[in-house]
């Protein structure tokens, strides 16, 4: 899922620690940096600037 980082999204993720990065990803292996499923990676670092359009895995899972 795509969507825009807006004013309402940074605060939630600063209040939520939200994290949604490869890199924080279960599937992620840091030995090859690429996902255990074989996805393209996408975002590496959770990194959020307003404006700034940003994707989601369906399949992120929380280490
Ligand atoms: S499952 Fe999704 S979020 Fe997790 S490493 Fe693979 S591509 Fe990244």
């Amino acid at each position: 899922m795509r969507t825009k980082v807006t004013l309402q999204l940074l605060d939630e993720a600063a209040r939520f620690s939200l994290r949604y990065a490869c890199d924080d990803c279960a599937h992620f292996l840091v030995s090859t940096a690429r996902c255990a499923h074989g996805y393209p990676t996408g975002e590496r670092t959770g990194e959020l600037r307003e404006g700034r359009e940003i994707e989601f895995c369906k399949e992120w899972e929380g280490a």
